[in-house]
């Protein structure tokens, strides 16, 4: 264990984690601590959760996610599948034959939806929301975190995750830096409803699209379309955008406002690109929009914050538990900081692509016909969606890094064995054994297994943390990634 369960303070260590902010990331990561026992608090400012009814999509990679803790069904129940393909600057082109996935859809869902399906699994898990606490100040020392709220109270945990979105007072309070560009180009995005046929819409949008990448009217069902249009010259950025705003500007860009009305929810964002200087200061962490923002072009914001909370919740968890290999915790930046720079990346690109200057547009049309090559289609999808992510685990070959998609084993899915958050031997080989560290890693013999490679090893996140038949390699892996063995 890393610390004592109290301190000689007058605050007792009531907690192992507290989590600022109940978003989505917030929410993952609690529920991820909760699967390894540990005491978690969550303390959210808002004291209802967000009424507006953004629609995201979850992409791939979070659907996985979601498949291995047994979530997947009861989120599909409250979202709508859509084809994989045409998300790369809305590009549109079908996704390429035989994605790496059993899951290779998307899922538009709206965000208030996924956040409480989210929070609802924490607290089925044991943890505890407190809404109406905003996080406003804290100290770290050598054995815990002391948080104060808005009305003066002070608890203690062991750690401290700042969840708490883009303007994080966690991270600014922690001094960690937020290089990156302020935003420069505001759209305006909203949901509702129009006065005019679809067929007349979509002639229109289909016409003016030739040239105005950052204008749509995409049907949602009932009547309900997503209207996307650029914000210059529209007022004060500080006040929400009006109905008349959007009309305005549609008007301005299509000639006609389509007789919108009826808005469920409006917004403006920009497309400020910045990333956390350090994911980590000592007892306190980042995940989330906390770390990183970029604009939300291809639908990626959400699902990275989720995944950094999961990559995060089994090692936090693993170093409150006391079997964390020292380094663990340090590889939640290692493998999380170098993703979001490629997703910021990515979203510098593709708002690039959306300009209506002679110069990006030429690059789109190419870009387009590019994508006619499946290796270009295929890599611009995985990028997208997360599966191609390989995280750095040194030399090997390809597999490892990698995660694994959900393949058949003789007990059904492999995700079905990953609910409970633990490590997994699969072995078609049927001689090794996870010995000692049994307690954190199942074991699956299994020569049918869909592999073809002899056996992997798969942290609880799903990558594969090692590839071979040798015990004592394997031996040395697992005391890489999962501590001393018991005993
Ligand atoms: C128009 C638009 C469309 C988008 N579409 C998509 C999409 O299709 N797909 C996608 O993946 N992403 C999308 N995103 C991005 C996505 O909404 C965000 O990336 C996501 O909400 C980030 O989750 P989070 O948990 O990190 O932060 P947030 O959702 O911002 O949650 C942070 C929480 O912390 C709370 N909080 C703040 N300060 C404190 C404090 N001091 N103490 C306690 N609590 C605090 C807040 O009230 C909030 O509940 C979109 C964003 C926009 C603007």
């Amino acid at each position: 264990m890393d610390s004592l369960p109290f301190t000689t303070e007058r605050t007792p260590l009531t907690f192992d984690v507290i989590i600022a902010g109940c978003g989505p990331a917030g929410a993952m990561l609690a529920a991820e601590l909760r699967l390894h026992d540990v005491r978690v608090l969550v303390l959210e400012k808002e004291t209802e959760p967000v009424s507006f009814v953004r629609i995201v999509g979850l992409h791939i990679r979070s659907l996985e996610l979601m498949a291995m803790r047994g979530l997947l069904e009861r989120i599909l129940e409250h979202g709508r599948r859509r084809p994989a393909g045409g998300f790369f600057a809305a590009i549109a082109k079908p996704a390429p034959e035989g994605l790496d996935s059993a899951h290779a859809y998307l899922l538009g869902i709206p965000q208030p939806v996924i956040v409480r399906l989210l929070e609802e699994h924490a607290i089925d898990l044991g943890a505890q929301v407190r809404r109406g606490c905003a996080v406003t100040g804290f100290e770290q020392d050598d054995e815990g975190v002391t948080v104060e709220l808005a009305d003066g109270e002070r608890l203690r945990s062991r750690y401290l995750v700042g969840c708490d979105g883009v303007r994080s007072t966690v991270r600014k309070l922690l001094g960690v830096g937020f290089p990156g560009e302020p935003s420069r180009t505001d759209t305006l995005m909203g949901e509702m409803k129009v006065g005019v046929p679809q067929e007349e819409i979509a002639a229109k949008v289909a016409e003016i699209s030739v040239t105005h990448k950052r204008f749509w009217l995409r049907p949602f069902g009932e009547g309900v379309y997503s209207v996307v249009v650029p914000a210059a010259g529209v007022g004060d950025r500080a006040e929400p955008p009006t109905l008349d705003d959007f009309k305005q500007q549609l008007r301005t860009i299509a000639g006609t406002d389509f007789g919108v009305h009826s808005p469920r929810w409006l917004s403006r964002f920009g497309d400020a690109t910045r990333l956390a200087e350090r994911y980590r200061v000592g007892r306190v962490l980042l995940a989330g929009d906390a770390a990183h923002i970029h604009p939300p072009i291809g639908g990626q914001g959400l699902n990275l914050g989720v995944q950094d909370a999961f990559n995060l919740g089994w090692k936090l968890a693993a170093q409150i538990r006391g079997w964390a290999p020292e380094t663990l915790l340090d590889t939640y930046e290692a493998e999380r900081h170098p993703v979001a720079e490629d997703v910021l990346d990515n979203t510098r690109a593709q708002m690039e692509l959306l300009s209506v200057e002679p110069g990006p547009q030429a690059v789109r049309r190419l870009l387009t016909e590019l994508m006619d090559f499946d290796e270009v289609n295929r890599h611009l999808i995985e990028k997208i969606t997360a599966i191609g992510i390989r995280y750095d685990f040194g030399e090997g070959p390809d597999l490892l890094g990698r995660r694994l998609r959900d393949i058949d084993v003789k007990q059904g899915r492999l995700y079905g064995l990953l609910h409970r958050g633990r490590g997994l031997l699969l072995d078609r080989t049927e001689r090794l054994t996870a010995g000692g560290w049994s307690d954190r890693v199942d074991h699956l013999a299994d020569p049918t297994a869909a592999l073809d490679v002899p056996c992997v090893l798969l942290r609880p996140d799903g990558h594969v943390a090692w590839v071979g038949d040798d015990q004592r390699d394997l031996d040395d892996h697992l005391s890489r990634w999962f501590g001393r063995p018991a005993g």
